[in-house]
């Protein structure tokens, strides 16, 4: 009860002196430092200061271009009717329509078994987030598939950048896949929901390697429904032109690498900041090929013309108002000289946009995330903050009971146990009742989560977030404590648990 009282006078003067600076100065006030989660927000993973960024480049789709969920739909019901005309598979599949929200960003899939599941920093499968097809598989079963555990063994996942080919448990980084992942479930539970014998391997193999899915991008279908009806698919069109503008009239440098064609970049970027959208930009590269742009060095750069053909001359220099084609990253930094941390570049994609760059390059990387909209919403309601709240104090009273060896507190334990797993449930089932918020399982980081840190400076929900900072501002991550800097409330805790029973047990010994 102390804790609990502390805890709640900490929250609310931290909300008070948060209100109070609010009111005397709202306009120099940056969302960040309100308690209350605002989606407008840069959040830090490392301290960067902008007044360094001299130069800012961008990724396209999913960066500059945010797309409305109507693409989701569109690219699912296209790869699902391909799987059956052009594979022949059952008919039936056709009835299933795209389920908005199914599936999350971030999730693994294991091919052989035809399981799709979360899995957190450590490579634990987040127990009651593993589906096959449209339904949930049990604790216990799950337990006996992996042989009595819930840990994916390393060299089964995708490696450390997403890239080792032929991983038994895939996952899906990119949010073009949340559709994919869909037309996976989806196929599955029809195979099994009527009792026909298929192999799962294949089935991946149909929907996900270069066939169903690949063919909707690799066909351009995906680009021609965008560029027939941009008002549709494209959102956000006025904070990019603003953003593009701000940038350029305090003097930055702006450029693009995008895996995207010319025609379609250049359709959507006139209608988002106008036709002439490439004055803008000091260099512009299209169909880049990344992730291998960033790693290796083996296609040099090609010019196109205003019709967008391919040029045969050798590339000098990277110029303004020209379209370049392919590249690789050594080139550009020879010929830019752009290096380190005067460089920010945004993209969506955790390992074909950013991680070669942080890793190996020393840029600054500013990942896109657009679930941050509804996960912050999330964190913000109060029955999240009740929930939370009270599954924190349960937690150190689970660890101080656990000390008592009576029946009575045994059995206190056991209710306290199950209703932090109601808590952990109705936590979870805010965010997606299937897998729940992208950024935590239930104590612990994601795997995507992991590796956003990993490999981004700053993250935002899209770059319209820049609009509220000056271009000299510094963000600053919070320090978070670590383990064994545990904060005064949990030591208050142990303290008191250490002191007690502990204590008296080992007396008893001696
Ligand atoms: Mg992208």
């Amino acid at each position: 009860m102390e804790t609990h009282l502390t805890l709640s006078v900490y929250y609310v003067v931290s909300l008070l002196q948060c209100m109070s600076l609010c009111c005397l100065f709202p306009d120099l006030i940056p969302p960040s430092v309100c308690n209350l989660l605002n989606s407008s927000t840069i959040y830090a993973n490392n301290e960067v200061s902008l007044a360094e960024v001299d130069i800012y480049g961008f990724d396209y789709d999913y960066t500059l271009a945010l797309y409305s969920d109507a693409l989701n739909t569109m690219i699912y019901n296209t790869a699902r009717d391909f799987l059956i005309e052009h594979f022949k598979y059952p008919e039936g599949i056709r009835k299933y329509d795209y389920i908005p929200n199914f599936a999350a960003r971030g999730l693994h899939y294991d091919i052989q078994k035809g399981l799709l599941m979360k899995i957190d920093a450590f490579h634990y499968i987040q127990l009651g987030t593993v589906y096959r097809g449209l339904n949930p598989v049990p604790d216990e079963e799950v337990l006996r598939l992996y042989g009595g555990t819930h840990h994916v063994p390393l060299q089964q996942v995708s490696g450390f950048y997403g890239k080792v080919s032929g991983p038994k448990v895939k996952q899906f980084m990119d949010i073009f896949s949340i559709p994919e992942m869909t037309l996976l479930a989806v196929a599955n539970d029809f195979f099994i929901s009527n009792d026909i014998e298929y192999d799962p391997e294949h089935l991946y193999k149909d929907v996900s390697v270069s066939e169903a899915i690949g063919m909707v991008h690799i066909k351009g279908y995906m680009y021609k429904w965008i560029m027939q009806d941009l008002e549709k698919y494209i959102l956000g069109r006025d904070e990019t032109y603003a953003v593009l503008h701000r940038l350029v009239s305090h003097g930055k440098k702006l450029f693009l690498i995008t895996n995207s064609p010319f025609s379609f970049v250049d359709k959507g970027m006139r209608y988002m900041v106008g036709k002439d959208w490439r004055d803008f930009f000091d260099v512009v590269i299209v169909q880049a090929d990344k992730p291998h742009f960033f790693n290796d060095c083996v296609k040099p750069f090609r010019r196109l013309d205003g019709n967008g053909d391919l040029q045969w001359d050798k590339i000098n220099s990277l110029d303004k108002g020209q379209i370049y084609k392919q590249g690789n990253l050594y080139d550009f930094l020879r010929l830019t000289g752009w290096r380190g941390s005067s460089v920010l570049y945004f993209g969506d994609h955790l390992y074909s946009d950013l991680a070669d760059l942080m890793l190996r390059h020393g840029w600054r990387t500013g990942a896109i995330v657009p679930e941050l909209d509804l996960e912050t919403k999330v964190v913000n309601t109060e029955q999240y903050a009740q929930s939370l709240t009270w599954l924190q104090a349960l937690t150190g009273l689970l660890e101080r009971m656990q000390m008592h060896r009576d029946s009575q507190s045994r059995e206190v334990l056991q209710d306290w146990l199950k209703e932090r797993e109601e808590l952990r449930l109705r936590t979870k089932n805010l965010f997606n009742p299937q897998f729940g918020s992208i950024f935590r399982t239930c104590h612990n980081p994601t795997y995507f989560s992991r590796r956003l840190c990993r490999f981004s400076d700053v993250y935002m929900a899209s770059i319209s977030c820049l609009l509220n900072y000056d271009l000299s501002y510094t963000f600053y991550p919070r320090r978070t404590p670590l383990q064994h800097e545990a904060p005064l409330w949990m030591d208050q805790l142990c303290t008191g648990c250490m002191k007690t029973p502990f204590l008296e047990e080992m007396a008893h010994i001696r």
